[in-house]
């Protein structure tokens, strides 16, 4: 009976004394988060640095300083195949990063890596792979969504062949000290179209096709789309500077 009494006891006590507690206490009014109008189709938001809207390549060099990739009547950009791949003349940190992305409809005889090969490098040594796996198995480490050869997707989310496919990236770079050496690791999160598929990963170091990779030191660092040789269109792409 006693033992009952107790804990009955005990949870009106403790209702009653958060009860004397100021609600106000808890609440933070500054600093009030920046108004931000929010990504429409066409659109990036109204804080975003846009790197390409469909009109032009300003925003981009490729080799010798030139982009002889396909600027396409539909606000599309296309992988001009063995010229090379572009990169952001501006230089980021920690970003937010939109694209969207289209893997050519042609497959005939292509699969494997073959396929719809591109991929978005962050600060110009981070890939997050883009791939055309539609009925197209491969490593999993190497399939749409990884870090490329680091880290499997959580899903598989890519839309049919031929259509447009998002991705929204986190990405914190990573940090080194004096002497060179990684004290924090880039982070980075991946949505593609809407589906989680890295969730705040934690990057080894640059991508590398053989062996493992190893950090070296660096700065801010350009966005980088890869040329794979595949016919890959990209377009709205717009960038939100982050805090480290
Ligand atoms: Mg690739």
């Amino acid at each position: 009976m006693k033992k009952l009494a107790i804990f009955i006891l005990v949870p009106v006590l403790s209702f009653a004394q958060e009860k004397t507690i100021d609600p106000k206490l808890t609440e933070v009014w500054e600093p009030q988060p920046p108004k931000v109008v929010p990504a429409t189709k066409y659109k990036a938001p109204s804080d975003a640095i846009v790197l390409f809207d469909g009109t032009n390549f300003d925003q981009w060099s490729g080799k010798n300083n030139t982009v002889s990739w396909a600027l396409n009547p539909d606000g599309s950009m296309t992988v001009q195949p063995k010229t090379g791949g572009i990169k952001s003349k501006k230089e980021f940190g920690s970003i937010q990063l939109h694209l969207e992305w289209k893997s050519p409809i042609d497959i005939v005889g292509k699969k494997g890596q073959k396929r719809g090969n591109s991929g978005v490098f962050l600060q110009g040594r981070y890939e997050i792979q883009v791939l055309d796996n539609n009925n197209n198995t491969t490593y999993a480490n190497g399939q749409v969504g990884s870090v490329y050869k680091q880290s499997i997707p959580l899903a598989m989310a890519s839309v049919p062949t031929g259509e447009w496919n998002t991705y929204d990236i986190i990405y914190h770079q990573p940090k080194f000290n004096a002497q060179g050496t990684v004290v924090k690791k880039a982070t980075v999160t991946v949505l593609h179209n809407g589906i989680l598929v890295q969730d705040h990963f934690e990057i080894q170091g640059p991508t590398v096709f053989r062996g493992k990779p190893s950090y070296k030191a660096h700065g801010k660092g350009a966005i980088f789309l890869q040329d794979h040789g595949d016919l890959v269109s990209y377009r709205n792409i717009w960038v939100r500077e982050l805090k480290d």
